[in-house]
């Protein structure tokens, strides 16, 4: 192993809220974890205060000489929250705004992914720190390549397997593999990595997984009754920001399945077309020019307009902490569908319950990514390839079951708020007023349920 410097799990460090709300990733993964412990009572404090932690943080400080003559220092991380249920599984970020804390959130939120979903992994996560639109590709390809290099045997195809995520995608995952292989030839290595471009061992649907995840469960959640007066997204109008991987392919399922594109966003611009957005259209716009601003037939607006339109459902699909404080009474939406990890703060969330608007929670709705790349992994292994009919059919039966397992698990806890609160007085536990539970809640509630039975079925070791 290339020695990386191992930074020992630490509390995380008080950042300065922003107004009244702590905004940190980290912190806000913790709240919404406590949050749904109170509707646990059965679980030992102990264990719950492990859960609530990652395994390890790697730090690692890496030199590039970048293509432009220069020699720079980069910071990449990679956070193992919990491997309890299988080997670690999350994303490799490339984003000006990568810190320990967003690493140790964007881990955690995949622990408890993975479990409410029910693919055999754990949580992790890794990112580097850098602004990719300055960059060359081969500044980004040795990027990469020194990244893992670095990370050594901390990743491993039954260790800890990387994927896509912000800023990164099917190329970036091929480097990763070839380095990986290069410093470990003589075996079959390809399910250290996935999003692999498909004839690299990369999954057929893959590419497009998180955003039909995002269609399968948000359809069975309307066609459940979720939201009052819509029992599917035809006809639907629909808010996108960002347009990337899931933001893009959002638009062009959610459009493929009756819905109305009414307004898109990127980091540089935001447009609106009451009448509709072709997503076809608006992909080749972005791919010649950058960005979604300036296609034909749309209006300007601000990205405060964007989230402030009014619509049936708004996909956030960029980054954490769109809907905060600050902005939540703007928004107009009916049901929130979070392709995005992390788009809704706290104190967002329960301003939305109260307003009876429904979000579906990334832990749930974004969980196709982490289900295809599961089935990745598993074709690798068998060096088999699955065909589309099949890797979809799959997906849609882990969606189905995931999103219904959910709902059953709000309406089963809201439905007894007075015994567990009987429970939790008869255990000594703190006196708190249990409040109806939200759907994030209840998916945490599955997934740290789920994560706390193995742990205690395999035995704490030693
Ligand atoms: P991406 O890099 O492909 O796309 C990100 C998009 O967001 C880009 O269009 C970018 O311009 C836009 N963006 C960035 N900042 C913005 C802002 N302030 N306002 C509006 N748009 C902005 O990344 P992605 O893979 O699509 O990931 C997007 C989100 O989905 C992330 O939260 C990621 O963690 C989550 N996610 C991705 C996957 C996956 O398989 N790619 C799986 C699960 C969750």
């Amino acid at each position: 192993m290339n020695n990386p410097s191992s930074v020992a799990t630490a509390p995380a460090p008080a950042l300065p809220a922003t107004g009244t709300e702590d905004l940190n990733p980290f912190h806000i993964a913790q709240q919404q974890f406590d949050k749904a412990c109170l509707y646990i009572p059965e679980i030992k404090a102990g264990l719950i205060e492990y859960l609530k932690r990652p395994d390890r943080l790697i730090t690692v400080e890496f030199p590039i000489e970048t293509e432009d003559g220069d020699v720079r220092t980069f910071v990449g991380y990679r956070c193992l929250h919990n491997r309890v249920r299988g080997p670690g599984k999350g994303g490799i970020r490339f984003h000006p705004d990568v810190s320990a804390d967003e690493v140790r959130a964007l881990a955690s939120w995949m622990t408890w992914k993975c479990a409410v979903v029910g693919v055999p992994f754990g949580g992790a996560k890794g990112g580097v720190v850098c602004e990719p639109k300055t960059l060359t590709k081969k500044d980004l390809r040795r990027i990469t390549r020194r990244f893992v290099v670095d990370l050594g045997d901390a990743i491993g195809p039954y260790i800890d397997v990387p994927a896509p995520d912000v800023n990164t995608n099917g190329e970036t995952m091929a480097w990763i593999y070839d380095t990986y292989q290069m410093v470990h030839a003589g075996k079959n290595n390809l399910p250290v990595v996935t999003g692999k471009p498909v004839d690299l061992g990369g999954s057929l649907g893959r590419r497009e997984a998180t955003a039909r995840g995002c269609l399968f469960s948000a359809q069975r959640a309307l066609a459940s009754g979720l939201v009052d007066g819509m029992s599917s997204v035809e006809g639907a109008t629909v808010v996108i920001q960002g347009f990337g991987n899931a933001g893009s392919i959002a638009a062009e399922l959610f459009a493929e399945a009756g819905a109305r594109i009414i307004a898109i966003s990127d980091s540089r611009a935001a447009v609106m077309d009451p009448s509709g957005i072709d997503p076809a259209a608006a992909v080749a716009h972005k791919q010649e020019t950058g960005s979604v601003g300036g296609l034909a037939g749309t209006t300007p607006i601000s990205a405060t307009e964007l989230l402030a339109t009014q619509c049936d459902i708004l996909i956030p699909a960029a980054l954490e902490n769109q809907i905060h404080g600050g902005n939540v009474d703007s928004i107009q939406a009916r049901f929130i569908i979070e392709a995005a990890n992390g788009p809704t703060t706290p104190t967002a969330d329960r301003a939305l319950f109260a307003r009876g608007i429904h979000v579906l929670p990334d832990i749930l709705a974004n969980s196709g990514g982490v289900t295809v790349s599961y089935f990745e992994w598993l074709q690798n292994i068998e060096n088999e390839q699955w065909d589309l009919v099949e890797v979809n059919g799959k997906l849609e039966r882990y969606m189905t079951r995931a999103t219904d397992a959910v709902l059953k698990r709000q309406q089963e806890i809201n439905g007894s708020l007075d015994a567990l609160t009987e429970q939790r007085a008869k255990r000594g536990l703190p006196k708190v007023e249990l409040k109806r539970a939200d759907l994030r809640t209840a998916a945490y509630v599955r997934a740290i349920t789920r994560v706390a039975t193995v742990a205690l079925e395999r035995g704490i070791w030693p």
